[in-house]
């Protein structure tokens, strides 16, 4: 009998689960908008033109697979805090972000659940209702404890402003509130910018310390910059901010698990030792980061060619998005005689469309249309075509109805 006889069946990821259910079905029409990876309008996988050309020069100066030091690439914790929060902004001159390479978005937030943990003990961190299920999974095994804020609201599925500033105001002093950079997963609903400033006031007044969560610059909007005037706008109001970053959207190089963990004090000396304990928490848990993908980044916005090519790419593929977005919305509004009103969908911003569907009807999706989605009404548009967009419509038509 087996020493692990007591170790029950984990149940299946709810996103990357999806993925494996899609796989197993073999219907021709089926569709897959489960996870959040961006599709070329023949449904393929995509990799950028400018991350193929980094790899040849790469492989041309033949670097050697060296050890990189516990907080990653020198060269890239330097360009991807200078993406971030914008080159010449005073907490860079004044070296007062601490910046460690991390596992991609995820391991970076680890680190940073991590540093909570110790350093802010019975510390809490709001996160938004709903949010990408992973944010949980993270908090719990870092053992930091986590309550929600009201975010979205299903009779408009738009933004609850009310409920969300009502609940940031009633958490404890000093909470971390944790935000979505830009295009809000699941939902797509983003704060305006006017709601932006009032979040600021409200995060201010109570003490509370912004933890951002960006795993989509330039893929929202199409531009790094305006993508990033949030997280900007906390730190131009001379707050302290946390902000996880990835790589694996906005240039494709998910499995490179490339992002990197920023934190903005208000001291260099506070930013130095925050830092050496962002290193000593990573150490024991994987060492060191990947230098590969790191080198790609590095590269790829070091050469103002190969920059001003990314920048082209992110462009179009934010604008692929955007046209199958405004596809389903024309085929949801022609095809479906109820006069429900669609234009949620255009409000929406990002990889993510925000359906509204419940848990059953997702379940029709997928039973009788072989729809992938997860259950709680997300669908990505990353991993549609404009193709297939009447085909989805009529599918969500008739799982509403
Ligand atoms: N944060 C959000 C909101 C995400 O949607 C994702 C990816 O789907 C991530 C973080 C992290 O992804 P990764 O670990 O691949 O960078």
């Amino acid at each position: 009998v087996s020493r692990f006889e007591g170790i029950t069946m984990a149940p299946p990821d709810p996103i990357l689960g999806v993925s494996e259910a899609f796989k197993a079905d073999n219907h021709e029409l089926k569709l897959n908008l489960g996870v959040g990876a961006y599709r070329t309008e023949e449904l393929e996988p995509y990799v950028l033109d400018v991350v193929k050309k980094a790899d040849k020069l790469l492989l041309e100066k033949g670097e050697n697979r060296e050890y990189l030091p516990i907080e990653g690439l020198a060269a890239f914790n330097k360009v991807t805090a200078d993406l971030l929060f914008g080159a010449d902004n005073p907490v860079i001159k004044q070296q007062r972000v601490a910046t460690v390479q991390g596992l991609s978005g995820t391991g970076s937030l680890r680190l940073a659940a991590a540093l909570i943990e110790r350093y802010f003990p019975g510390g809490e961190v709001l996160i938004s209702s709903p949010t990408w299920g992973n944010h949980k999974n993270i908090f719990n095994d870092a053992k930091v404890p986590w309550s929600e804020y009201r975010y979205y609201d299903p009779k408009t599925v738009g933004l609850d402003f009310e409920g969300m500033m009502a609940d940031i105001k009633a958490a404890p002093e000093g909470s971390f509130i944790l935000l979505h950079g830009c295009a809000h997963n699941p939902t797509g609903i983003d704060p305006t910018p006017e709601q932006w400033e009032i979040i600021a006031d409200v995060i201010q007044e109570k003490n509370h310390i912004p933890f951002f969560d960006i795993a989509y610059q330039g893929f929202a909007s199409g531009s790094l910059g305006a993508d990033a005037a949030s997280v900007r706008m906390f730190v131009a109001r001379g707050m302290e901010v946390i902000a996880a970053q990835s790589y694996s959207k906005n240039l494709g190089l998910y499995a490179e698990r490339i992002g990197a963990i920023n934190v903005v004090c208000s001291s260099p000396d506070a930013a130095a030792r925050v830092k050496s304990q962002l290193k000593r928490i990573a150490r024991p848990m994987y060492s060191n980061p990947p230098v590969h993908g790191a080198r790609i980044v590095a590269n790829i916005v070091g050469d103002a060619a190969l920059f001003k090519e990314w920048n082209a790419e992110m462009e179009m593929m934010a604008g692929r998005i955007k046209n199958v977005r405004d596809k389903l919305f024309d085929s949801l509004s022609s095809e479906d005689k109820s006069g429900k009103d669609w234009s949620f969908v255009l409000k929406q911003i990002g990889m993510f469309s925000f359906t509204g569907l419940n848990k059953a009807q997702c379940d029709n999706m997928t039973t009788k249309w072989h729809i992938y989605m997860t259950k709680d009404g997300r669908i990505s548009l990353a991993g549609l075509s404009l193709a297939k967009c009447e085909y989805l419509a009529d599918a969500i038509i008739d799982s509403y109805h």
